[in-house]
């Protein structure tokens, strides 16, 4: 058997680490570079991927996917999907199941493919670096996925030929990482800025035992939406200097939000940034618009506050789920390339009333926990004392009932492995079948929550109100939704057709698997 490592799999960047000999190792490529951007790049006849994938994003946009994360497990019709769209080079469509596709030099993808792309180049920077094969891991997720997007996450792992041992929350992770080289006994704050989502947890950890307390997050929230924000401002004041309208001008709108990142970074370190693209715009005559724009941390802090201050607003609502207040919290946590800004440091110190910690890497610390998790899980090492980890599930688990509206069955925050019974009737004479739809969210219409499944259950046809059967709903250490049903009448487990599921059917996932000869496709970073 090979070796178990832990894989962030961020939206921008992601990170392989393993502990060996009580020691944990962060991967390194041959570069030493110990962070990989998760970026896919298709040529003619090979894919590339990390570092020299992101290399060629200007001069190949759409034959490159990134922030491709943002699509797993999520809906065509899904609003984040569409905005997706409109500020992606590279193709995205809808599925015959309903699910967000890729479409790169005319060939199609699911999300889960590109993720597996990107896991595959992890698992051989770690194999290069220990020189032994990998073949499991612990893969991190953020708190506030939910079950297609953690499902869609195994299938990415399975695809890349990884068994995935567990899908872990990133804030968790983090908490890992932080409690690992201290015997500690602290209430902690995780904040988790990356590139596609926002993630705050609040836990307990006590020696060994790592308790979430409560969770909560926007998986909308990221750098790519400052991004965003800021590359919004960039190209009205280049509207109003050249009279010209950008709104559906692909590669002014990119070389934008390329300027507005670079601008950002810059501006996490200096006062002010000169942002300058000589070529800017192109007109159809081959004429060559440049534009030069002073930008400062004040009026960069004017773009971005409204998102700053969402993560903040995300926060307190945890404190009160939690039931504390800001004098309970022992230590603050910040994860993810985001909170290297200023700004956002700076609010984070300012509503938890104290200076964040910086003993943990916020590039490191997702990857280091989860190599933690895999060696507790897998080691029979007696030297190491196994962590104990508690964690919660931060979204609700619902049905549909009359008038659209949701009942809860499993609220968000309660300690997972969990599980929940409901018993439910046939209604009309010689009924055949009972139809239950499961929601995941916290909007009291069902309309407003993602729908997990339509879980058809055949039953015996009978006068209305004898055939009773109990519905298990349980979610795992994975957080992943599971439903069984038994049938009152016979005592038997009844059959569950489970409709409207989306993601990648188990026969896709297994032709999509990277045998042999695709991996000879893929070029190895060199
Ligand atoms: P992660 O997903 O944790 O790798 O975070 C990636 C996000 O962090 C991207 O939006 C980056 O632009 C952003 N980021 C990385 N470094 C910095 C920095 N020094 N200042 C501001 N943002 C950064």
């Amino acid at each position: 058997m090979g070796l178990a490592v832990g894989i962030d799999l961020g939206t921008s960047n992601s990170c392989v680490a393993c502990v060996r000999g009580g020691q944990v190792i962060v991967c390194e490529d041959n570069e030493g570079r110990r962070t990989q951007p998760s970026v896919v790049a298709f040529g003619s006849r090979s894919v590339v991927v990390g570092h020299r994938a992101k290399k060629q994003i200007l001069h190949s946009p759409e034959g490159t996917v990134t922030s491709s994360k943002r699509l797993i497990g999520r809906r065509f019709e899904d609003a984040e999907v569409q905005r997706m769209k409109s500020h992606s080079a590279f193709g995205v469509f809808r599925g015959d199941n309903g699910d967000a596709r890729l479409r790169v030099h005319g060939k199609s993808y699911a999300p889960e493919e590109i993720s597996a792309h990107v896991l595959s180049h992890m698992k051989r920077i770690a194999e290069a670096q220990l020189g032994e094969t990998v073949d499991r891991a612990v893969i991190t997720v953020p708190a506030y996925f939910n079950d297609p997007q953690r499902q869609a996450t195994r299938d990415a792992a399975q695809i890349a030929g990884l068994e995935c041992i567990r899908i872990l929350n990133e804030p968790t992770a983090a908490a890992l990482a932080y409690g690992y080289t201290r015997s500690t006994k602290k209430r902690i704050v995780v904040y988790d800025l990356g590139g596609g989502t926002f993630d705050v947890s609040i836990l307990r950890v006590d020696g060994d035992l790592y308790e979430v307390i409560a969770t909560a997050g926007d998986t909308l929230l990221g750098g790519d939406d400052f991004d965003i924000a800021a590359s919004e401002e960039l190209i009205k004041l280049f509207e109003a200097q050249t009279k010209q309208s950008f709104a559906d001008n692909r590669t002014v709108r990119l070389r934008m939000r390329e300027a507005a990142e670079l601008a950002k970074i810059a501006l996490s370190e200096a006062e002010e940034v000169l942002i300058d693209l000589p070529s800017a715009w192109r007109t159809v005559q081959g004429v060559d618009h440049s534009f030069t724009y002073t930008l400062d941390r004040h009026t960069y802090a004017r773009w971005v506050l409204p998102l700053v201050q969402k993560t903040l607003a995300i926060c307190e609502e945890t404190m009160k789920t939690a039931k504390m207040n800001m004098r309970h919290i022992d230590a603050v946590l910040l994860v993810g390339g985001m909170t290297r800004y200023p700004l956002v440091r700076e609010a984070a110190q300012h509503l938890f009333g104290r200076v964040p910690d910086t003993s943990v890497n916020p590039d490191e610390a997702i990857a280091v926990g989860a190599a933690i998790q895999a060696h507790t899980l897998t080691s029979t090492d007696e030297s190491m004392a196994p962590s104990v980890l508690l964690d919660v599930t931060s979204q609700s688990l619902s049905i549909r009932t009359m008038g659209g509206h949701c009942d809860v069955l499993i609220p968000n925050n309660t300690p997972i492995p969990t599980e929940h019974s409901k018993v439910f009737h046939t209604a009309v004479d010689q009924q055949t079948e009972v139809r239950i739809a499961v929601y995941q969210g916290e909007g009291r219409q069902a309309d407003m929550n993602e729908l997990l499944g339509q879980f058809v259950m055949e039953v015996p046809p009978m006068p209305r109100g004898q055939v009773r059967i109990r519905v298990t709903f349980s979610i795992d250490a994975d957080g992943i939704v599971q439903v069984r049903a038994v049938d009152s009448v016979h005592g038997q487990e009844a059959s569950i057709r489970i409709e409207a599921r989306g993601g990648m059917s188990p026969e896709e996932v297994k032709q999509a698997h990277f045998g042999s000869v695709a991996d000879q496709d893929l070029v190895p970073e060199k």
